[in-house]
C-alpha cells in the first residue's frame, strides 16, 4: 500500500558518515514529513498490538523518537533504556561489546516487572549488539520480550542471525 515505497524515500544516505567507508542512514527527512512519520508509528503501534505488548521500550536516542509517539498512539507506557549514568533512579544495566570497547545501557528497574510484554523499538538494527543487550536486560527484569521492531535492518552486518539464539522465537520485524 505504498508506505515501505514512502518510509524508504524518506531515508538519507550520508556516506562517510560517522567515519569513512560508512554510509549512514539518516531518518531525519522522514521525521519532518508527518505523513510518512504517522505512517511509521501507526504500523509499529500495530505491531505493538499484534504481538500483545504491553509495554514500549525504546533505545536511546533515536529508539526514543519512534518509540514514544508508538508508544501513546498504541495506548501503553514508554520506557526508555539509556546509555549508563542516564537515569537518576535504581537501575538495572547490561554490559555488550562493540567493535571497539564496550557499552552499557541501563532501564529503571521499578519500570519492567514480571507479567510485562515488552515491544522493543529503534531505528536502524546494525549488528543487533544493542537489541541484544535490551533484550538481556528486559529478561533480567522478569519481564517478557513481545517483540523488537525497527525501521532498518542493514542485513549485511548479520545482526539477525547474531540475535537470533537470545530472541527465543519473539519476532524481530523492519519495515
Ligand atoms: P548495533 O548495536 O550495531 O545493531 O547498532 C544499532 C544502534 O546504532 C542503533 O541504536 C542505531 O540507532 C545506531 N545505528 C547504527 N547504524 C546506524 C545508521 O546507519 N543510522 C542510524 N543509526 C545507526
Amino acid at each position: 500500500d505504498g508506505v515501505q515505497e514512502l518510509l524508504l524515500s524518506r531515508i538519507r544516505d550520508v556516506p562517510d558518515y560517522p567515519k569513512p567507508g560508512v554510509v549512514f542512514k539518516d531518518i531525519t527527512p522522514l521525521l519532518a514529513d508527518p505523513k510518512a512519520f504517522t505512517a511509521l508509528t501507526d504500523v509499529l503501534a500495530e505491531g505493538c498490538a499484534r504481538h500483545g505488548a504491553t509495554k514500549v521500550v525504546g533505545l536511546e536516542a533515536r529508539g526514543f523518537i519512534l518509540g514514544a509517539p508508538v508508544a501513546v498512539r498504541a495506548g501503553l507506557g514508554f520506557i526508555p533504556v539509556r546509555k549508563a549514568g542516564k537515569l537518576p533512579g535504581a537501575t538495572l544495566s547490561q554490559a555488550y561489546e562493540l567493535e571497539y570497547g564496550s557499552a552499557e545501557i541501563e532501564v529503571h528497574a521499578e519500570d519492567l516487572q514480571t507479567g510485562d510484554r515488552v515491544m522493543v523499538i529503534d531505528d536502524v538494527l546494525a549488528t543487533g549488539g544493542t537489541a541484544g543487550a535490551a533484550v538481556e536486560l528486559i529478561r533480567r527484569s522478569g519481564a517478557e520480550v513481545a517483540g523488537i521492531a525497527v525501521l532498518m535492518e542493514l542485513g549485511f552486518l548479520g545482526g539477525r542471525a547474531r540475535l537470533e539464539p537470545a530472541l527465543r522465537g519473539a519476532p524481530l520485524e523492519s519495515l
